[in-house]
This record gives structure tokens, sequence and C-alpha cells, in this order.
């Protein structure tokens, strides 16, 4: 995924039960910022979850290191189905309960020996490596550090057959992680090591291109910036690989243009209003300048990248209910902003994320917040519950941009997006069955951001219509009477034997569903983490078991 650097990817330390969890502390102490998972139902642990082959699945999607503390078996079944992409590959490892083993299972590329190795060593134990270049050279030569790239996995795997064959190899250029690295080396070696930004073939030679040229593009208004961009390395004879990071001027931060081309080049885009690389020669051809330096640059040290700002929905609760748009931009994201429970529920975070938990009434602070984060040029993810549209940040988001609009023109560079989620009232709809299947209408009963009277209109309103009705906010602390005075009006125009269905906690530990009628309703069955919904006139019910039913509301009317 781009934009996350798997080195500091956090550590997710799984265990089904208090047995495990002696080791599992054990390994944490080697990760700093990982966390031990714990299934819920029986153990207590920095991070709980319901359902081990979900969980393992969901880490494994974000491409979070896994060190699981079960059989390598059960594992191996719980992710088997997202295997087939191997380029997102995070490390996956099976440690023995009492830690008596530890088996790297996935994440070659990832490191994933490395990590069976340093596992190993603070458990005191040997690891299980079965990789024959791993085991002979102790480090795999086909995963080199962040800053470098191989230029050719296939062609990789028959010069690491070759070496294992009793071929020796040499050294072109400067490779400062080979220094420990058991390799037969010697100086009149066939083959050789070649670390190069230059493009071509090699023959024989393994060929890793160090990430040393950037590209500036003065000018993104015209031609394709990515053609551009190739054609200048390939006359300068350069490895697309070796492209570290595009960087333009400021003023051209919210190019479309130049973001397909650095999606397109697989490379950052950096903004900066001079190009500096430290000791590099520059050459300039199709207007682009390449900058070359003679080690790997980072990208985060030149200008800039633009600002991100995300506002997602976390969908009810439960990590399968949450989109993947929203998994994808929390794993990317370098601040995340929300209400502490919300905030809460969006981890586990990766060191380095910086995580702003504020009361849930500051929503215009938050949100003003986030884009003076984000126009500094950091990636800001808010968090809302459900979806961020509905009665949440979405809309204080918007608010605040468009209060700021000619104050802050550097607000206006920030990428913003909205990614949809699960609101509430859909998934408590989905479980009792489809009591939205017809027309339907969603109501805040808070009046802390709108005169009661406005809610009593649009109840008798919406009651009139005949729509079923969500209530969103329907008590809390402060606001004690208001839903009885809701009720009391929908009872003027609805019988008592409308359907209405309560979900508590929909999606979280302790959910809970009640499907009641109008007439029986009793406010004290609703909380500030309750959902009503309210049938209309055709909302029925039939029998699901000894316990419960199914309600939908059908799709015609008479
Ligand atoms: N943006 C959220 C709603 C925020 S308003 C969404 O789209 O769902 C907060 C109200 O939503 C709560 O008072 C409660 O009525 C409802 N709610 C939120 N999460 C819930 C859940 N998991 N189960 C039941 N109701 C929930």
């Amino acid at each position: 995924m781009a934009g996350v650097n798997r080195d500091v990817a956090m550590v997710a330390i799984v265990v089904l039960g208090q047995g495990a969890l002696d080791t599992a502390r054990r390994i944490q102490s080697i990760y700093p910022g990982s966390q031990v998972h714990g299934l819920a139902s029986r153990v207590r642990a920095d991070v709980a979850y319901d359902e081990l082959g979900t969980h393992l699945r969901d880490l494994y999607a974000r491409g979070t290191p896994i060190v699981a503390l079960c059989s390598a078996g059960i594992v191996i079944r719980a992710i088997a189905t997202c295997l087939a992409d191997k380029r997102a590959e995070p490390p996956v490892l099976a440690v023995a309960e009492d830690g008596s083993a530890v088996v790297p299972l996935v994440g070659g590329l990832g490191g994933v020996n490395r990590m069976a190795r340093e596992i190993a060593a603070a458990l005191g134990i040997a690891p299980a490596i079965t990789t024959s270049g791993e085991l002979r050279f102790g480090m795999c030569l086909l995963n080199p550090p962040a800053g470098y790239a191989l230029a050719d996995l296939e062609h990789g795997k028959r010069f690491v057959s070759d070496l294992l064959a009793g071929e020796a190899t040499r050294i072109e250029g400067a490779a400062p992680w080979l220094d420990n690295a058991g390799l037969p080396r010697a100086a009149d070696a066939r083959l050789a090591i070649r670390v190069s930004p230059r493009a071509g073939r090699s023959g024989d030679d393994l060929l890793i291109h160090p990430r040393c040229v950037v590209a500036w593009v003065g000018d993104a208004s015209h031609g394709d910036i990515t053609e551009r961009v190739r054609l200048a390395l390939r006359e300068h004879d350069l490895a697309p690989l070796a492209l570290a990071a595009l960087v333009a001027p400021m003023r051209d931060a919210a190019s479309k243009a130049l973001a397909d081309a650095a999606h397109a080049l697989d490379v950052p885009l950096r903004f900066s209003d001079a190009l500096h690389v430290k000791g590099g020669e520059h050459r300039e051809s199709n207007g682009i300048v390449l900058a070359v330096a003679d080690q790997p640059i980072d990208p985060s040290t030149i200008g800039r990248a633009r600002g991100r700002l995300t506002v997602i929905g976390l969908g009810p609760g439960s990590a399968e209910l949450m989109v993947p748009a929203a998994k994808a931009a929390l794993a990317q994201a370098d601040d995340i902003l929300g209400y502490e429970t919300y905030v809460r529920m969006a981890g586990p975070f990766r060191p380095g994320q910086r995580v702003h938990g504020t009361d849930n009434r500051e929503e215009m602070q938050r949100a003003r917040h986030a884009f003076e984060l984000a126009s500094e040029g950091r990636n800001v993810v808010v968090v809302s519950s459900g979806d961020p549209g509905v009665f949440a940040m979405a809309a204080a988001v918007l608010e605040a941009l468009d209060e700021a609009r000619d104050r802050q023109p550097a607000w206006k560079i920030v990428e913003l997006a909205i990614v949809p989620g699960v609101s509430a009232a859909l998934a408590t709809a989905a479980r009792a069955g489809a009591p939205l299947g017809h027309d339907f209408c969603m109501l805040s009963l808070s009046d802390n951001l709108k005169p009661w009277t406005i809610i009593e209109t649009r109840l008798r309103h919406a009651a009139q219509a005949d729509l079923v009705m969500a209530f969103y906010n329907p008590v809390s602390r402060a606001r004690p009477w208001q839903l009885d005075r809701a009720l009391d009006i929908v009872r003027e125009y609805r019988l008592g034997s409308t359907k209405v269905v309560l979900g508590r906690d929909i999606g979280r530990p302790g959910e809970s569903l009640i499907t009641t009628t109008l007439e029986q309703l009793r406010s004290d069955q609703v909380d500030m983490r309750t959902m009503v919904i309210v049938g209309s006139s055709t909302t029925r019910g039939f029998p699901r078991d000894a316990h419960s039913e199914w309600v939908y509301t059908p799709r015609w009317y008479e």
C-alpha cells in the first residue's frame, strides 16, 4: 500500500486465551508500539476481537504484521483467502503458546524471517526458518532495505539459486546493508550484486536501484507528465525504480495531472518552491529537472506532501461493517481526530500515528484543527461513527471550510474526501429484517443544535406522511423528556400496534435488538446508544424463532 512503511507498521500479537499471555508480553517487549489482541470472551488484552478468522483477515488486509499464538494450521486456514496478492503480504508468524516454537508463515518480502529470528532470540529458541537463501546468507537478498528497489524479482530468484548452487558474488556500488551478510564473496566472481540507478540489463547480475533520483516538474500544465518523466529518465539512462519522488511548486499542489503522474510512477509527490538535493547533479530534459544524489533520498525530507483530509465513518462498531476505503484511509493516516470513544474504535495504530481524541461537543474546533494539520502537508483522518454525513463530522468539516474559504487559502489546497459508512439506522434495520424497505426518514431528536419546535413540526409531518422514522440521539442525561414527547406526537397519528425496533450497541460488544410496538414501548428501554425505528402503517413482522421476529416494510403500498 502506497505510503505505508511496513518497517514501522505496528505488530499485532494475537492470543486466544490466558495461557498465551506471558509469551505474548515477552514478544511485545521487543516491538515498541505493538499490541496484544485477545479474544474478547476469554482474555483481556490491549485490543479485543470477537472472532479469530475475521480478525486475522482484517489485520492482514491492513498490512499489519501478525504474530499469532496458536497453531500454524489455524492461521493458514484463516488467511488462506487473502493470500493471492503477494505484493500486499505482511509478515505472518505462528508462535507456540508456551514460547517453544516460532514458525514464519508468509511475508518473505516483508521480513518475516527477520522477525522469526528476533522473536526466537527473545524466547531463547531456534526459529523454524525454511527459506534456503535465508538459511545460507542470514538474510533475504531479494528484500533490500527502504530506499532501495530490486530491479526484477524473477531474475533475483535465479541469482539466489545460482549462489545456492555454489557461485560466489562481488558487490559493485554501495550496499551497506550487506556488510554483515554471510555471502560467498570473491573479488573475481562472475556474478555481481550491482547497486546503481542506471537502467539496463545486467546479465546474470543482481541489480538493485538506490532510490536516489528526484524529478522536478516546474510546469505541470503541458504534456503527459508521466511520459515526460519516463523520457527524461531514459535519456539519462536512469531506471524508473531509481526515482524517489516527483517534486513540483506549491502552486500546483491541487493539480490532478501531477497526482496521476505520481501514482503512475508509484512515487510520492512532494511540493516545494525550490529543488534542493544535497550533493546531487542536475540534468534537464523536456522541462523535467532530474537531480541525482549519490545515496537514496528520503522523500519526506523534500518540501512537503499535499495535505489530505479524509472524513470517514467507522460503521456501527465492528470491523466487518467498516468499508475497506475507510480502513485504507486509517492505515495511511498521520493524524487521527475524533471523539475519544470512536478514535479508540478506529485502532490499533502504528507508532508515529498521532491520535487526537477530544470531547464529543467540540466538533467545529476539531474540524478546524483537522484543516490546520492537513494544510501543513499531513495526512489527516477525522472519524465519526456510522456514516460521517449522518449527524456527524462531514458537515462540520465542510462548514469549517466554507466559513474560512477566503481567509485560509492553504485549506483549499487540501485534498478533501468523504468516505461513507454504515449508518446506525441501516445496521439496526439489517439486524431486524428490512423495516426501511419503503420510504423512511432519519431524524435526530437532539435539540442541542436546533429548536425543539422544529423537531415537533418534523415529527408531525413525518407521522402524517406515514414515513418509517429512524430516531438518532433519542435521549441523553441532559435531554430526559424529549423522547416521551416525541412518542406522544407519533402516537397521535399511528396505531398502538405499530412496529418499533430498538437497536442498542449494534455491531459492538453486548449488542441487543428488541422488537416491540408503539403502545408497549417505554422510554426507559432507550438510551443514547440506542437507535429507535418506528414503523409505518404497513410495517409488519412474523416469527423468526421462539424468541424473535423478522420485521419488514413491504416495497409496495395500498
Ligand atoms: N453518524 C452516526 C450517528 C451519530 S448520532 C451514524 O451514522 O450512525 C449518534 C446516535 O446514533 C446515537 O445516539 C444512537 O442513536 C445512534 N447510534 C450510533 N451508533 C449506534 C449503534 N452501534 N447502535 C445503535 N445506535 C447507534
